[in-house]
């Protein structure tokens, strides 16, 4: 049904006469449902691609394709007049309302598919004032002629291509950026040659086979278009499969070289710590016998080779406390060689060191025990310790160093000297009130008899007695 307006004027008669007429339409009806299926199929397919995909911008193509599809078929002669019948002059504009909504959709399409709002900001921000701008343009289109209206439509598609054109080609290093400018280039090209063609008042029929073939080329771009959108889509996700194994492939090495590494590093520590050990100790060893030597240093009379004077202080300490506690008796002998003065004055002081060597070595031959210690107290002065030994033991012992000192001579370099010791001998046996020193004082005391007595002799001092 076709419905034209008619003014009527108020002071006049009027007759309106309806002629059956046949209604012309622009193109033949079958060539125009298989352009309006393949829309439709196309768009349907972008809807597939977009599930496919997951792509937002493929469903703005897709509803692109089914506006365009819409649009063919207003163009092939079924106004939109049909569903919205109270308003016959929306039959001037619909052309008009068409194309801008399917550059309006296009339009979002280019700007999600290529990110223009990020890449390309000066063509995202021409790309939205023309889309105000043909907003506008529908409602006043209502008051345009039916010829305006026309050529405003062909000027905005006009337009809108271009400035879709310039910010593809902003963006021209992205994928897919020249393929979109090519087929923005059909549509644009039979724009042209629609003015031409409408400027030399060709039949409206070829016009609009001319609009479906354009729509037909473009179709099939697109279909291009998408199709090596997925091929890059597969080339991707494939190349980032093949990225994420070589690098789980390659953390997996660095992982075995580090387990490798410290496993290495592992033996290397354990090996050194096993070698500074093995140092650490021997330096201990070494150190331990050096404090040893350092010690027993302190402790000896070089000249005698019998323990010094500060070890007999420490030792009898030791010692009479030991006894104390164990109840076992405790001996001293106090050994003076006899007339060492005259050894000196006679032979000379070398030959006295070789007496005092001589005696020492006498004294430490005749101790048996091991727990007998024998001391250099002073000059040609020995002392011994004598533990778990009583008076009778200590005397003995005491004799065996006078007989064993009288009856060998000492000869040095031919010289002959009969050498002498007087003993003094003390012991403690638990009595009360005595120290060390006291010992000492006694063992000192029965040495001054035995001088007094007439030397080479043994002389026995109580403890009671000092
Ligand atoms: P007496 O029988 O009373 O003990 O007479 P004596 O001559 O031994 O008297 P005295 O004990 O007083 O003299 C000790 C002398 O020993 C004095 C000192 O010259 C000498 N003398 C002390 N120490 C050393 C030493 O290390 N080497 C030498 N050669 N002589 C020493
Ligand atoms: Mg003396
Ligand atoms: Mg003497």
């Amino acid at each position: 049904m076709l419905v034209l307006p008619i003014t009527v004027q108020a002071d006049g008669e009027h007759s309106v006469a309806f002629v059956e007429a046949e209604i012309v339409l622009p193109m033949q009806p079958y060539i125009q449902q298989i352009f309006i299926g393949s829309g439709l199929i196309l768009s349907l397919m972008c809807f597939a691609w977009a599930r496919a995909l997951r792509s937002y911008s493929m469903v703005i193509l897709a509803i692109f394709f089914a506006i365009k599809s819409f649009g063919i078929l207003v163009s092939g002669g079924v106004s939109l007049l049909t569903l919205f019948t109270e308003n016959p002059q929306i039959l001037k504009v619909e052309g008009l309302l068409l194309a801008c909504l399917s550059h309006l959709i296009l339009f979002a399409f280019t700007i999600k598919f290529f990110t223009l709002k990020k890449f390309a900001a000066t063509s995202y921000q021409l790309l939205i004032r023309l889309s105000f701008f043909m907003v506008l343009a529908v409602p006043f289109a209502y008051f345009f002629a039916q010829t305006c209206v026309w050529l405003l439509t062909q000027i905005l598609v006009s337009m809108s291509l271009i400035a879709l054109l310039y910010a593809v080609r902003q963006v021209q290093e992205q994928r897919l950026s020249t393929i979109f400018s090519l087929t923005l280039l059909v549509p644009l090209s039979f724009n042209f040659i629609n003015y031409l063609l409408h400027y030399w008042q060709f039949s409206a029929q070829l016009i609009n086979g001319l609009d479906m073939l354009a729509f037909w080329l473009m179709a099939i771009m697109v279909t291009y278009l998408m199709g090596r959108k997925y091929y890059y889509h597969l080339r991707d996700e494939r190349l980032a499969q093949q990225q994420v194994l070589a690098s789980a492939k390659a953390s997996e090495l660095a992982q075995q070289k580090l387990l490798a590494l410290q496993e290495e590093s592992q033996e290397q520590l354990e090996s050194r710590v096993q070698e500074r050990t093995l140092e650490l100790n021997i330096a201990l060893q070494e150190l331990e016998a050096v404090n040893q030597a350092l010690k027993e240093k302190n402790t000896l009379d070089e000249l005698s080779g019998l323990y010094n004077r500060r070890y007999y202080d420490e030792k009898i300490l030791a010692e009479f406390r030991r006894s104390r506690r164990n109840l076992t008796p405790l001996s001293i002998i106090l050994i003076d060689i006899d007339h060492f003065k005259l050894v000196n004055d006679s032979y000379g002081h070398l030959t006295g060191d070789k007496c005092i060597v001589e005696v020492a070595k006498r004294i430490k031959s005749l101790l048996r025990r091991s727990s007998d210690v024998g001391c250099r107290y002073g000059g040609e002065e020995f002392c011994l310790i004598l533990p778990e030994t009583d008076a009778q033991g200590a005397l003995a012992l005491a004799q065996d160093i006078c007989q064993s000192t009288n009856k060998q001579q000492f000869i040095d370099d031919d010289i002959v000297i009969d050498l002498t010791v007087s003993c003094g001998v003390a012991t403690y046996q638990q009595e009360q009130g005595v120290t060390p020193e006291i010992i000492f004082a006694s063992a000192d005391k029965a040495l001054y008899k035995a001088k007094q007595a007439g030397r080479n002799q043994v002389q026995v001092s109580l403890l009671s007695e000092t």
